[in-house]
């Protein structure tokens, strides 16, 4: 930690950069990892994300954790666009963050995996904070919420030359579609529609019932350990770029139709990753806010 402070800096500098294909978990991506950290705060986190976040979404952080999406190609934001993915090299299937933590102009640290550690280091300048400090902080809470997200979609840490998956043109059962899109959004769309009447709130209550007293219950301890956020986020990169060869890339090819079979065996896949990226928000915001003075970040 401590290595990623960045500021005008970088800001000035990566004003010029281009505009990438990527794209994000679709909101309901997003609302529900952010729902999912949100119910996992303990009492000073809770307090802290409710003073740092604006009047107007009473309390609820999932309400802004699209923001980043929001507003990534506006002028002032540009630079935050490369901070939504990793491109690693082609079937190579691993992500190493000195080779490929940078943007398309080799600026090292921007990516999504720099990204979290270092809107993580920003938060923690929360406690000593002051009143002018605040919107900074407000920033930096939505970015990690929003980026913890993204580092969990397995499509986000993908291939360079498809733009992770970008640039697979395909169909998702009569649509148009491309591979990125389908992780992002198709497979969460469809499982609303099949499954839970369309209704959000369904289908985070059975991700949250498989956390708490199922199928996954028994991981979380195990998801949710960190001593060492880099070591941590460089992991949980990996655990995309793995499931994205094997469940994602894994058979497809530019004009295929994806229908019923891709979508049966890869939205469980899709469903852990909001469980993981929740859980681990609720983690980092945990140790960031809390008063414990041996979190993982406290070298900064
Ligand atoms: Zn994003």
């Amino acid at each position: 930690m401590g290595r990623f402070v960045w500021g005008s800096v970088v800001l000035g500098f990566v004003l010029f950069m281009a505009v990438p294909g990527a794209f994000a978990w679709s909101k309901e991506g997003h609302v529900m990892t952010c729902k999912i950290a949100q119910s996992l705060l303990e009492a000073e986190a809770n307090e802290a994300v409710k003073n740092l976040l604006p009047d107007y979404v009473k309390g609820d952080l999932s309400a802004l954790c699209v923001w980043p999406d929001q507003i990534r190609h506006w002028y002032k934001y540009r630079w935050t666009s490369p901070l939504h993915f990793i491109d690693t090299p082609d079937n190579d299937c691993s992500f190493d963050y000195s080779r490929d933590c940078h943007d398309s102009h080799d600026a090292q640290d921007m990516c999504v995996a720099g990204a979290v550690q270092n809107f993580t280091s920003q938060l923690l300048h929360y406690r000593e904070g002051t009143g002018d400090r605040r919107h900074n902080m407000t920033e930096a809470l939505l970015f990690l919420s929003h980026f913890m997200g993204d580092v969990h979609q397995p499509m986000h840490v993908g291939f360079t030359s498809d733009e992770g998956g970008n640039t697979i043109a395909l169909r998702w059962f009569r649509h148009k579609s491309n591979l990125h899109h389908v992780w992002d959004k198709e497979i969460i769309a469809q499982a609303l529609k099949d499954y839970y009447e369309k209704d959000l709130s369904l289908l985070l209550e059975d991700i949250q019932r498989n956390y708490t007293d199922g199928i996954w219950s028994d991981d979380v301890p195990s998801w949710s350990h960190c001593n060492d956020l880099s070591k941590c986020v460089n992991m949980w990169a990996k655990e995309s770029i793995q499931i994205a060869c094997k469940w994602g890339y894994e058979g497809v090819e530019s004009g295929m139709t994806l229908s019923d079979d891709y979508f049966e065996s890869r939205m469980p896949y899709v469903m852990k990753r909001i469980a993981q990226g929740g859980i681990r928000l609720a983690m980092i915001l945990n140790e960031v806010f809390g008063d414990s003075q041996e979190g993982f970040a406290a070298a900064t």
